[in-house]
């Protein structure tokens, strides 16, 4: 079997290495008649046994115990726990963005073994800062998403040190602290897509999404490249910290969610192969699509958004058929 080709690979499109088993399947929360044992089955898998959203409320945990700022000391805007916040958050984003880009393309440790797309990342090309995509993809990961990231955490850490919001402890309320992790990221999700609907508004796009948008294929650093406008938008939902009963360390869940999420989801490759067997879910062919055909599947597969707005596209020949023929008409509409 060639390399990076498995079965499931059922599309005619030279563009792609590799596909997962097509049409895509998402979430089956919002399926008609409602099919309990497929919703049980989806949450289990994102769920256990060692999966990146258990991992990341044990990175959550980890950093409020050992890399939190005291909460007594966030009651003043002082610069020393603001640049802790600010350290720690970029070298997250160093270690998993740099970790990932070092094992799956500077030392190709699974050359094209589930790798979506059949092009390498872009050097020498003038659309990029730097010309450059990976150095371009790092500038605004580093310079403006690390900066953005911090700022909200920061504001919230402010805000619960001076009793705004509602925070409780895992005592106060122990279903409602475990149950939050569940329902965050229906949250994130829902809204994911309408700000990232809002982003592709065409003056809104041209401003700052279009930085997102040079990456029409996508690698690590690729998830958290965008303009500072887009940051602020896109992470702005962890602010419902402020609104709903929550802990410092749902809040870091939320961001960690947010940006080692976006840095999966763009990796490039369906899982990471350790010893050719084991597999560490990675990336995520739906948002690999929206990158490529950009007016497509702006939500994520745990929301039905697309499929009810008609922005679906399934992985496959017809799927792409019908994203043409919607680009052509929105194209239509704007001249
Ligand atoms: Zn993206
Ligand atoms: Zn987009």
């Amino acid at each position: 079997m060639e390399k990076g080709k498995e079965p499931g690979s059922k599309i005619n499109n030279p563009t792609w290495n590799y596909t997962p088993d097509l049409p895509i399947k998402t979430a089956p929360y919002f399926n008609w008649p409602p099919d309990p044992k497929h919703i049980i089955r989806w949450l289990i898998e994102r769920w256990f046994p060692i999966t990146e959203r258990g991992l990341l409320v044990c990175l959550a945990i980890f950093i409020w115990v050992f890399a939190a700022p005291a909460l007594e000391r966030c009651k003043t805007l002082e610069i020393g726990w603001m640049a802790e916040i600010y350290f720690r958050n970029f070298m997250i984003m160093c270690l998993v963005a740099g970790g990932a880009h070092l094992y799956l393309y500077t030392f190709s440790k699974q050359q094209k073994l589930l790798k979506f797309d059949a092009k390498d990342l872009k050097k020498n090309n003038s659309l990029f800062s730097f010309k450059n995509q990976v150095w371009d993809n790092m500038f605004w990961s580093l310079a403006s998403g690390v900066t953005v990231w911090s700022m909200y955490e920061i504001i919230i850490m402010w805000g619960f040190a001076n009793g705004y919001g509602f925070m409780f402890d895992f005592s106060d309320n122990r279903v409602w602290f475990v149950a939050l992790f569940f329902l965050l990221p229906f949250w994130q999700a829902f809204a994911f897509y309408w700000i990232h609907r809002a982003l592709h508004w065409p003056p809104l796009y041209r401003i700052a999404h279009v930085v997102h948008h040079r990456n029409t294929n996508i690698g690590p650093w690729s998830g958290n490249s965008m303009h500072p406008i887009e940051h602020v938008l896109w992470l702005s939902s962890v602010l419902i910290h402020l609104v709903i009963a929550s802990h410092p360390i749902h809040v870091l869940f939320f961001q960690l969610s947010q940006v080692i999420s976006a840095i999966t989801n763009h990796s490039g490759f369906e899982s990471i192969m350790v010893r050719d067997k084991n597999k560490i879910a990675m990336g995520d062919f739906f948002h690999q699509l929206h990158h490529r055909y950009y007016e497509c599947n702006y939500g994520s597969i745990e929301t039905h958004w697309d499929k009810l707005f008609g922005t679906f596209h399934d992985g496959t020949d017809e799927g792409l058929e019908i994203t043409r023929r919607r680009k052509r008409e929105m194209h239509k509409r704007t001249i």
